[in-house]
Formats: C-alpha cells, structure tokens, sequence
C-alpha cells in the first residue's frame, strides 16, 4: 500500500470557490432573520458571479485532465468507478465486500483529508491500493487522480474503485474521468438527502442506498427517497444494500459488471 502525499492543499475560495467566500456582515443579511426559517437566505450575487468565473476556470483546467485521464485508463482497459457519499455513508465496508466478492482485477484508490485507515483496511484484502490524503481540501480532483494512477501502477484490465473525500457538495463538480459516478447515502441519513443536494444525485449515474440491515430502526422511506432522487435525475439507477450483511450485493455487483468487461 503507498500514499500519495498531498502535493498542494487548497483552501476554500483559492482553488475553487465553495461559496465561503462571502463575509456574514450585518449588511448581507435581510429582514429574512426576523422570520427565520420561512425564507431562505441565498448569497451575494456579485460575490457570487467573482466566485463562478474562478470555479469556470478551476473546472476547465479539471475537465482536461480528466479527459488525459479517461484516455489513458481506456488505453490500458481500466474501468474506474467514482464513489462519493457523506462521511459514514459506508463507502469503505462496501468496498471491501466488493474486493472480496467480484470476479473482476480490483485496485483502489481512497481519497481522506487524513490517515491511512481506509486503505489499511483496503490493503487487508489484498487489492492494490493508493491513500491520497487532501489535507484542507474536500474532493478529489483529476491531477490527484493522475498522480494516485501512476503510484497504484494498476495491470491492464482492472476495475479501480475511487472512494472520494466524503463530502455531497463539490466531488460532484470534478471529474476524475471515471466511466461511472456512483451516490452512496445511508438509511440512517434520511430520505431527503437528494433534495439537500441535488447536485450531486443528477451527476450520478448510479444510487447506493446503504445499510438496509438498519431500516427497521430508522424512519427511512425507501420510496420517498426513490423519488426524491428521481425529481433530480429521473433516469438515475437505485439499488439497496447492506454492505455488512451483504444483502443486494448481487445487483451491485452485476451493476459493476455493466461498465467493465468480463476478462475470460
Ligand atoms: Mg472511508
Ligand atoms: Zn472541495
């Protein structure tokens, strides 16, 4: 197992803006607060429009790497699968039944602010896998992409599984080159999850629901959160799960087989 060490680490609003980038001075607010709760308070258009041009910028310099990156992994038959999700989602427990159930070559890629605990764990499988550590940053991004793919060395034919920083907001704004961006949210978050963040629900190709295990304890409306997910993405694919128990890991498993080729 190797980590790649965090070769710049970006502060909010410097790379790319995450709209934190405006103060909260008295002026900004609106009579909003006397009602609180009735209407939402959004931000400064002008700030705003300062920050969309510095993001169009990062995002256009991203898409052509990715675009380096989805050539260079098609040359060499490597299918990469993006999973994104909230911290505790259980993108790593997923990954490792994953590892230890598909027929397919599996490396991984594991994307935290810090440590080397996910892909310790990886490693426990005996999949090749690379730690990229993002220090302040809340994504991971095409050129540490490229870097993580030229430390993993991955054989030819491999299906490589990126677990992104956990984080609903902006992993949905960059793209890695993968063939296929895949939303895990767990039961215990709740049914709305697709409405708080829609972005990221139309960006994916494929819907995780997650720990079914624990619906009988947890008000989740599986298809309340079906629909929700479908009012931003109506074609959006949705399977559920328990990585722990290991229930519906079979639909999971032929989905990854959609994108990457059974080698003989
Ligand atoms: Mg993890
Ligand atoms: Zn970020």
């Amino acid at each position: 197992m190797i980590s790649v060490p965090r070769q710049h680490q970006h502060e909010h609003g410097d790379e790319h803006g995450h709209g934190h980038g405006h103060g909260h001075g008295p002026g900004q607010h609106t009579h909003d607060d006397v009602h609180p709760g009735k209407t939402a308070i959004r931000s400064d258009p002008q700030e705003s429009e300062e920050t969309i041009v510095l993001e169009q910028k990062v995002l256009a310099k991203n898409d052509l790497l990715a675009d380096h990156n989805r050539t260079h992994m098609a040359q060499h038959g490597i299918v990469a699968i993006n999973l994104m999700s909230s911290p505790g989602a259980g993108k790593t427990t997923l990954l490792e039944r994953t590892v230890r159930s598909t027929n397919h070559r599996v490396a991984v890629i594991e994307g935290d602010q810090e440590t080397l605990l996910d892909a310790d764990r990886i490693a426990a499988t005996g999949a090749r896998v690379v730690q990229v550590n993002t220090g302040a940053g809340c994504h991971l991004d095409a050129a540490m992409l490229q870097r993580a793919l030229s430390q993993l060395s991955a054989e030819d034919n491999t299906l490589l599984l990126i677990e992104n920083v956990g984080n609903l907001v902006c992993p949905a704004l960059f793209d890695l080159g993968e063939q296929m961006k895949v939303v895990i949210i767990s039961v215990t978050e709740g049914d709305d999850k697709p409405l708080k963040y829609p972005h990221i629900f139309a960006a994916a190709d494929l819907v995780v629901v997650n720990k079914t295990d624990l619906l009988p304890y947890v008000d989740f409306d599986m298809a309340v959160c079906e629909r929700n997910a479908r009012s931003v993405n109506p074609d959006v694919r949705i399977l559920a799960l328990s990585a722990r128990t290991g229930e519906g890991l079979d639909t999971w498993l032929s989905e990854l087989d959609r994108v990457m080729p059974v080698v003989a």
